[in-house]
């Protein structure tokens, strides 16, 4: 498994997040909020928030105004279905990749705590659709760390679990995150069999470069 402190996504600042008004971090001690009347900016409590308000009250109105003109755009809905299309195709090679690097096979539990995360950028004038995005980086990440999605995630991973009707399966989670904030990430549940074998020997490198190269394994 990849050292995870050297994989921290930069999703949002995900993990670089900083109070818009001190600058203080996790890293700091503090935990950080998000503004909720445009969700872009962070601070570290209500004193800071307050304090920023003046400066940030025009910026968080055009934020508000961008985000739900972009939602609704057509673009923002061929892109969301895009992923979904990109998604769906790639995801036995997507499957392969995350089961041999989580390690759920040898350490079941590590569903309980780790996601895979697969990072994407967006290909707007690729024709194909199996290239219609590209893998920047992909690797297992704490679910703890993602963030205020944390919870839904956690609710998620139960769902799927409750329905499974053979006990000796496990469900982690693959989250496709688009390098374009206003595009949702895609959450995938991934099944495994508790103790079952690799089915194929691909290194990790071989299998982005499959799906980069818009194949199918
Ligand atoms: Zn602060
Ligand atoms: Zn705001």
């Amino acid at each position: 498994m990849p050292n995870k402190s050297s994989n921290k996504p930069s999703y949002r600042g995900l993990g670089f997040r900083v109070c818009a008004k001190c600058g203080k971090s996790k890293d700091d001690g503090v935990t950080l909020l998000q503004c909720s009347a445009c969700g872009v900016d962070f601070y570290c409590g209500g004193e800071c928030q307050r304090a920023d308000w003046p400066s940030h009250k025009d910026k968080c109105r055009i934020n508000r105004q961008a985000r739900e003109r972009l939602a609704a755009s057509p673009e923002r809905t061929q892109e969301v279905e895009a992923l979904r299309r990109w998604t769906r195709v790639h995801r036995p090679t997507l499957f392969y990749l995350s089961l041999q690097e989580l390690g759920v096979l040898q350490d079941p539990s590590v569903a309980d705590r780790t996601l895979f995360m697969v990072k994407v950028r967006s290909r707007p004038q690729e024709t194909n659709e199996r290239r219609r995005f590209e893998i920047t980086e992909a690797s297992p990440f704490p679910i703890d760390e993602v963030g205020e999605a944390a919870p839904q995630i956690r609710q998620a991973i139960e769902t799927v679990r409750a329905a499974h009707r053979q006990p000796n399966y496990g469900t982690y989670m693959l989250f496709v995150l688009p390098d374009d904030v206003l595009c949702p990430p895609n959450l995938i549940p991934l099944d495994f069999e508790m103790g079952g074998v690799l089915p194929m020997h691909h290194t990790p490198k071989d299998m982005i470069d499959i799906v980069n190269q818009g194949r199918l394994l």
